[in-house]
């Protein structure tokens, strides 16, 4: 029964296929060992989670509060024990990042909480690496809190980010000072009801299979992106992260149909136009999730953060105004950590033997979803390079 539990992009993954961002000229990093929450793991969030409901202050016992001092004590009591809260309450200064996305660090890291409104922290993820700064956390949870508001019954799934004290991570060849984060796309069953997200690859014509076991076809499920949900977190990302997102690494077809949605909403111009600037596909598809990386900010830079290109005109003022400016990670930097990211990943070779062994004969859905994946994996709109 354990490997019914697998989840699809376990194995794809397991293929060698996904990788997450990873430089491409260092081995690929190795199978997720799983990205997808348990399947009965709620995504909505408990009432208590609900920082914007009534839950909180309808929970406590006694008498209900009175004036303006028991409201604000409400609110202190509330941010003491919602985690949620918590985040969203701590100021700039308390995260600070080190070094580059692929040669860092992080101090005072901020916890994405296991849940809260509108979103999950992948449970199933092998290892502790929910932290970021806290300008990258407090994105993350009021972009998918929008979301739930707007368009509820679904559920944002969040994978890694970077370790408590960042550093090399397993599978990663950046996510080292809390800067980078992954996130799942929103996914709808063939009736278009929402269904948590599995980390499914999603082709041209923005579906996907969830094949589960990948050696019968007997239990395949055929699932479709989300494009209204996974639009309007990316807008609601864009206009609450404002100047300090800088890349958001997704395939060149879903970064299509997410624009393409925003123009049938009538999205707001300038998230439309700071989403297209920003997004990209790397030279790994980024089909399965979408990676988000933010900038140094301002406070981190003058303790050493240092940023990957491209520094943007709008970045570059909105520092000088602070009489700063960007600091390139340059190769030295990153070549001290090449060591340690390497061994702790898997060549796409020792990935596909394992898989082998594994699954022994791939079933011929799986074999043909492959062959066709290769082709977007290789190839971007012409016009368009791979982002780097
Ligand atoms: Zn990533």
């Amino acid at each position: 029964m354990a490997r019914l539990q697998r989840t699809t992009t376990v194995r794809l993954l397991a293929l060698g296929l996904a990788a997450c961002a990873a430089p491409r000229s260092e081995p690929l990093p190795s199978p997720a060992e799983a990205s997808k929450p348990a399947a009965e793991a709620p995504l909505a969030a408990p009432p208590e989670a609900n920082v914007h409901g009534g839950a909180i202050a309808d929970a406590g016992p006694g008498a209900p509060p009175r004036g303006a001092a028991a409201a604000a004590q409400v609110a202190a009591d509330s941010v003491a024990t919602d985690p949620v809260a918590e985040v969203l309450a701590l100021p700039p200064s308390h995260s600070r990042s080190l070094g580059g996305p692929d040669s860092g660090q992080l101090q005072g890291a901020v916890a994405l909480p296991e849940r809260g409104p509108g979103f999950i922290h992948n449970p199933r993820r092998p290892h502790d690496a929910r932290h970021g700064t806290v300008e990258l956390v407090q994105a993350i949870v009021r972009a998918a809190a929008v979301v739930e508001r707007e368009l509820p019954g679904s559920g944002l799934v969040v994978n890694d980010l970077s370790l408590p004290e960042g550093g090399p991570i397993a599978q990663h060849g950046s996510h080292q000072n809390g800067r980078d984060a992954d996130i799942l796309f929103y996914s709808v069953d063939t009736r278009g009801r929402p269904l948590p997200s599995v980390g499914v690859p999603i082709d041209p014509e923005g579906k996907g299979w969830d094949f589960k076991d990948l050696s019968t076809p007997v239990d395949d499920v055929r699932l479709s992106l989300d494009a209204p949900r996974t639009w309007r977190f990316m807008q609601a990302l864009v206009e609450v992260a404002g100047e300090h997102l800088q890349r958001i690494f997704i395939v060149e077809h879903v970064r299509t149909m997410l624009l393409e949605q925003a123009r049938r909403v009538r999205a707001p111009r300038a998230a439309v136009e700071r989403f297209a600037l920003v997004s990209c596909q790397p030279g790994t598809p980024h089909d399965d999730h979408m990676h988000l990386r933010f900038f140094c900010a301002p406070d981190d830079i003058a303790e050493g953060c240092l940023d990957k290109a491209p520094i943007y005109p709008w970045h570059k003022q909105a520092l000088a105004a602070q009489g700063l400016e960007a600091v390139r990670e340059t190769w030295k930097d990153r070549r001290a950590r090449r060591a340690q990211v390497a061994a702790r990943t898997t060549t796409r070779e020792q990935a596909r033997q394992r898989a082998q062994r594994k699954w022994g004969k791939l079933h011929k859905r799986v074999r043909d979803f492959l062959e066709l994946r290769e082709s977007w994996a290789k190839k971007t709109t012409p016009a368009r390079p791979y982002c780097r």
